[in-house]
This record gives C-alpha cells, structure tokens and sequence, in this order.
C-alpha cells in the first residue's frame, strides 16, 4: 500500500516508508547536483591529499575544483598502470588512496590482453549498496505488488585470482556477492530471490545455472519478474533451460537433485527446498519437449511483470530475442555502472529500450565530462589540462566522454563511455548510453577493439604462410543469432598456388589461433562461461571486397577515403558477403585460458 501524501515524492508516491526516504534522497542528490559534486570532490581530495599521485600535482592542500582542473591531468589505464602494477606488486604506501585498497576489480575492459585491475577500498562496498538501495523504491513506483512474490535472477561470479603480494583481483559483481553487504542482508519483502545464495556462490558455471534454474522452476507460480545484469545472461539461461528441461524435470519428479551437482552447499540448500513434485515435472516436460520456445518465459513464470536486464549498449542486439521468449514483456535497465564506480539508475524504468536514460548520482564519485564531437575532436594532453564540463554545465541534446575522480583514487579517469543527454531530473542530467569507444566486437562482456582484431587476424594468418596463402582483407560481425552468439569473420585470401589450397584444418586452426590472440575476457567466456560459441571464418570468393567498396560508393562514399570496414552491421552488406561465402570454418577446440593471470 501507498505511503501517505505527505511524504510523497516528485518521482511518485511511494510504496513504503522506506522507499519514501529512498525517493527523497534521490530528490535530494538531483536538486543539489553541482553542490554535492563540488563537496564530492573536496572530500576526495581531502582524503586523498597525501597520496603520491596527488602530491604529485601540487595541490597544496587544495581541494576547489579551479584548483583541481588546472593541475590534474586526465588519464587513461595506461597512464595509471604503473602505480597500480606496484600496488599488485605489494608497495602498501598510499599510492593513490589514503585508505587501504582492499582489492581489485578487474573490468572487462582490457590492457594488453588482460583485465584491467581497479584499485577499491573498502568503504566502496557502501556507496554501491547505497545505489542498489535506490532500484526497487523507483520499481515499486511503476509495478505494484512486488513484495508479494519473488525475483528469478541469475547472478554468477567468476573466478579470483591473487596479485603476487595477495590482494584480490575479481570483477565487482563477485566481489559483491561474496560482500557481507550481500550475503547477509536483511530481510526486504521487495527484494526476495528465488536463487539461494550457495547458488549464486558456486563458480563453476554449470552448477550454478543448474540449481538457480532448478529453484527458479520450484517457485514458479510466485516469480513475478526475471533477470540477469545483462540480456546475454538472461537469453543463455533460456538456453540452457533447453538443453538441460529433461533432467530438471526428473529431478523435479523425483526430489533428488542430479548427480552432476557436486557443490556440497548448493546440495544442502537444495536439499530444503526440492521434493517429488511430479505434476510440475509434467508441466515442464509439456511447455518444453516441443521445442516452441516462443514466449516460454510467461509461459512457465506466468506471473512476470518485466525482465530486469540491461539492454542497453552492446546489448541492444538481444532485445528481439527476448522479446520472442517473453511475448513482448517490458524489458527494464536500472542502473549504469563499472568497476571503476557505479553512476546511476534509471528513474523511469518501464519506458522502452531505446528510451531508457540513465539519472548519474553525484554522490557516487566526481564526474566531468569531455564534449565529443567527431567532426570536432578535444584535444587531451597530459601537460595542459583540458576544461572538462561538469555535471552542471551539460547540454541538452549533446555528446560527452565521461571521466571520473572516486574515493578509492582514480583521478580524472577517462572511462571510455560516450553519453548523450536526454533531459533533466531537477538540476541532473540524464543520459543515454551511446556507445563504449573503441569497441567493435561484443557478444556479452567481452570488448574487442580493432587493434586486438587485427593482431588476431595476423597471428592466425601466419599458418597460411606455408601455403604461400595471404589474408587479404576481412571484415567481421558478432552473430546473435546463434545461442551463445560468436565472432563470425570474413576473410579474402590471395592464394599464390591455387593448386597448393591451405586444408580445412588448416582454417579450422587459424579459427583457433584468431581465438587463443583474443584478450582474457572472451577467452574466460569462451572456456569457463561458455558465454561465447567457436569463432568462424567464412572465407569469401575473391573480389567480395571490391565489390563491397562498389557498394559503398554507390550509396555515396567517397572513394578517396573508402576504408573496409573491420566490422558490419547493415543488413545489405552481409547479405552480400555471405552470397559470396566458399567455405565456412570453426574453431576446433576452446582456446587456452586459466583463472591464473599475469600481473
Ligand atoms: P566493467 O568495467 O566490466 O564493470 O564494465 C563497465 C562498462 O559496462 C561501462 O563502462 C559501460 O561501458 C558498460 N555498461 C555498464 N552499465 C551499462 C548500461 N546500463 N548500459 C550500457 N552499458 C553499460
């Protein structure tokens, strides 16, 4: 039930006191933007004064934003990574935080092949329950009654692993998980999973998705919504739901759980929870051995108000599938974040994927934002800062790079994200999602940008040397439509010998050398998630390429400056390229990857 109207809020009336406080604070945050970023960033570089990175800079002590503009470059991973390489390494001085860094979060954005290590303190884990606090108080403005049933999400970590001085390194989300915050959080009506949490602990992949699916089918009829952080976990969790509905169902009809589930705790747990229940074993045998997979998520959770996902970004690609397996249900992106800070939240949730805005918090960090303008680019050098924007000056309408200061040390970080503004909540901006810079492959969280393709491509085509065989142009595209989705590449070979051809295997090889160049991201996909399918080449007739430029200057491209295009999206170009398809390659074999890393 509503709250009363005196403490209703601008965003709409609460559904408790508790979200009442939530929703004010969210007025509070928007209607103070700049005041609120101005002591953001006075508090960070109080606490931070005496580190080496800021000493550096010779604030002397200040903490104003003129101050801090003038003498703080803005930076890349690069630039950092020394400093961060000597905190691995065991240096505990404070190097770029005051406080202890309590561990690493490794981004899925890569340096060199490896993730990115993202330098935390501990008091980072409160911040970030505090913008998870805000997601449900917006929610329940929108869908009523969802303390009344439970959410099926699946939620997985991944693996550690440990810096040589033995600080943790693993993505936020697991760090997360395994939070006290997460594991032991209170009970909230509004809040109530169907996974256990020894579900959600379990890192081998398959257990995981197993008895999250398991409990998920248990509870069916009190599921009243469905998610996964991203879109790519939901649609491979209805996957794997149609590989593996035969044995879900026996051990649905029996009460025992399948042998295959080795992880005591998830036993345990599974033990309280599953008991013969032979007519929803039918049920599911019913909805599943057809393979009609349209609409099977309200078919089997037939209370499912939204899917909880993010479909922004690179994930837009999976919004028609969902879609297909939900009948069109609403699909809804709450928050923007990264390891390296969370931003924000979405504060109208139910509006349509190619609407959704995401409302920066300003308390969460100190945020600045560089114009971008492709046909207009800004300049950063290291030796004169650049003006960068503040929240406050932003425009309607208008393209920025976002860059970050946070409490636990990064100091004006370029992110990497390109951010449009959409409108205003009180004085806060809110944005869409452009797009990730320099990214060109991504069928979930991997980030592949044209230089990591490049290399791919020359490694591998050094097996085709031997038969006197050179790539001589390819282009590539991240099919979806495959479950899990995979690089697909196009390659047009010069062969010297027509006579002396490169074999099958020899292609099917050059598959698995484009995959073992990849950075660590899509290798842990491909090996430990299964997130990703085999790479494919499909090499095409000689000429495809030419004919591709043809294309493009006839739809008016200047010829001067025509360049291939190292990945296609448009329609018309793969129908083309595939016309000229001669043969079509996999990789044989998953490449190498392990939870060891370098440091
Ligand atoms: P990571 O560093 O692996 O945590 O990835 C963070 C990145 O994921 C962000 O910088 C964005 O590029 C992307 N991301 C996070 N949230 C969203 C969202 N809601 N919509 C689109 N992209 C997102």
């Amino acid at each position: 039930m509503a709250v009363d109207s005196a403490t209703s809020s601008p965003l709409g009336p609460p559904a408790c006191e508790k979200d009442s406080k939530a929703l004010q604070f969210i007025e509070e945050m928007t209607k103070n933007c700049d005041s609120v970023q101005e002591n953001v960033l006075s508090e960070i570089l109080a606490q931070n004064a005496g580190t080496e990175y800021l000493q550096q800079w010779c604030l002397n002590g200040a903490t104003d934003r003129k101050t801090f503009k003038s003498k703080v470059p803005v930076i890349t991973y690069e630039d950092l990574q020394p400093y961060i390489q000597r905190i691995a390494n065991g240096d505990r001085s404070p190097i770029l935080s005051s406080h202890p860094i309590s561990e690493f979060l490794t981004s899925s954005g890569t340096s060199a092949g490896e993730r990115k290590l993202m330098p935390t303190i501990a008091a980072e884990m409160d911040r970030r329950q505090k913008l998870y606090s805000l997601l449900m108080p917006v929610m329940n403005l929108y869908v009523p009654g969802l303390d009344k049933g439970k959410g099926l999400y699946f939620l997985f970590i991944k693996a550690e692993a440990k810096t040589p001085s033995g600080l943790v390194a693993r993505p936020v989300l697991t760090s997360y998980y395994k939070s006290q915050q997460f594991k032991t959080r209170p009970f909230d009506p509004y809040n109530v999973y169907t996974s256990p949490n020894e579900t959600i602990l379990c890192v081998d992949a398959f257990q995981s998705m197993y008895s999250q699916m398991l409990c998920g089918l248990v509870y069916r009829e009190e599921v009243l919504r469905c998610g996964a952080v991203f879109a790519s976990g939901l649609v491979r969790a209805i996957k794997f739901l149609q590989l593996n509905w035969s044995q879900l169902a026996l051990d649905i009809e029996s009460g025992e759980l399948s042998s295959k589930i080795t992880d005591p705790a998830i036993r345990e747990c599974i033990s309280k929870i599953l008991k013969p229940m032979p007519e929803l074993a039918m049920f599911i045998r019913e909805e599943c051995c057809e393979g009609n997979w349209e609409g099977i998520i309200t078919r089997i959770w037939p209370n499912t108000k939204y899917l909880d996902v993010i479909v922004t970004g690179a994930m837009a690609q999976y919004i028609p599938i969902l879609d297909y397996y939900s009948g069109n249900l609403p699909q809804t992106c709450t928050m923007y974040a990264s390891s390296e800070c969370y931003f924000g939240l979405n504060l109208t949730p139910m509006v349509k994927p190619s609407e959704v805005s995401y409302t920066i918090m300003p308390n969460m960090g100190y945020f600045e934002f560089i114009p971008h303008d492709p046909s207009n680019p800004v300049t950063i050098s290291r030796d004169s800062p650049p003006h960068l924007l503040d929240l406050a000056d932003l425009e309607l309408g208008k393209e920025y790079e976002l860059v970050i200061s946070t409490y636990s040390g990064l100091c004006r970080y370029r992110v990497g994200d390109i951010l449009q503004v959409k409108g205003f909540h009180n004085s806060a901006p809110q944005f869409k999602f452009i797009r990730r810079k320099n990214v060109l492959l991504s069928i979930e969280s991997d980030k592949t940008d044209e230089t990591e393709l490049q290399t791919a491509v020359e490694n591998a085509s050094e097996l085709l040397k031997e038969f006197n065989t050179t790539v001589v142009e390819y282009t590539s595209y991240g099919d979806t439509k495959t479950i899990p989705g995979h690089y697909v590449i196009y390659w047009e070979l010069l062969m010297k010998d027509p006579t002396f051809r490169p074999t099958d295997e020899v292609l099917d090889q050059c598959c698995l050398a484009m995959e073992e160049s990849l950075n660590s991201v899509y290798r842990q996909s491909r090996v430990a998630d299964n997130s990703i399918g085999p790479l494919e080449i499909r090499v095409v007739q000689n000429g495809t390429f030419e004919e591709l430029m043809d294309y493009a200057i006839s739809r008016g491209a200047s010829i001067n400056q025509y360049k291939v295009p190292r990945c296609i999206s448009f329609t018309p170009i793969k129908e083309l390229l595939d016309s000229r398809v001669i043969s079509v390659h996999f990789s044989p074999t998953t490449p190498h990857w392990t939870a060891e890393r370098r440091f």
